[in-house]
């Protein structure tokens, strides 16, 4: 490698957006096409959280990511069930990317960002806002209206929308 390689590699920002994306949806989507034009790399990573009762598998909600993301090449798709500062140091990543909807996402954010950034100097969290219609969405909503077989192809990608199809059908 030549010195302005080794440079070029090192000046890479890597940024991690951790959630549990139980599934990915249309406000999910946005912030990662915003923070894939913002870093040169996004790893978004789902959480693999025990306590919560996820109706998709880490596995189902990976896939989901990588299908509705293929077209973003600076987007790496993966899932983490250590610490998310240990997690980073793996992959060498310093910055959290997180998105806020509205004043009630603020308090709980507030509390992981600073527990983050108390656990480890060197890592910041970036919020990035959701676009105006799309900060009513959660991944809970859109669960609520297709558990019920309301119309979801608004809310969340086509993958989705088939995805939630098959996994009420059997239920
Ligand atoms: P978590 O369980 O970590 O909150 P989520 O999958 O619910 O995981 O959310 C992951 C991140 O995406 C959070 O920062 C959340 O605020 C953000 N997010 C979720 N829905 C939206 C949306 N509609 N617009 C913008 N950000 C969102």
């Amino acid at each position: 490698m030549d010195a302005k390689q080794e440079n070029n590699q090192h000046n890479t920002v890597v940024a991690v957006y951790p959630g549990s994306f139980d599934p990915v949806t249309n406000g999910h989507l946005d912030i990662i096409h915003r923070a894939a034009k913002v870093f040169d790399k996004l790893v978004v990573a789902v959480l693999n959280n025990t306590s919560k009762n996820p109706l998709f598998s880490v596995e189902e909600r990976v896939e989901l990511l990588r299908q509705v993301t293929a077209d973003l090449p600076n987007v790496e798709i993966d899932s983490f069930r250590d610490l998310l500062i240990n997690y980073m140091r793996q992959k060498n990543a310093h910055l959290i990317v997180r998105g806020l909807r509205a004043v009630s996402d603020f308090e709980y954010e507030l509390q992981m960002a600073s527990t983050n950034r108390k656990l480890s100097e060197e890592i910041e969290t970036f919020f990035m806002t959701s676009t105006p219609k799309y900060s009513y969405l959660s991944s809970s909503i859109v669960k609520e209206v297709a558990r019920f077989h309301g119309p979801v192809a608004d809310l969340v990608p086509p993958e989705v929308e088939r995805a939630l199809l098959e996994k009420y059908a059997s239920r």
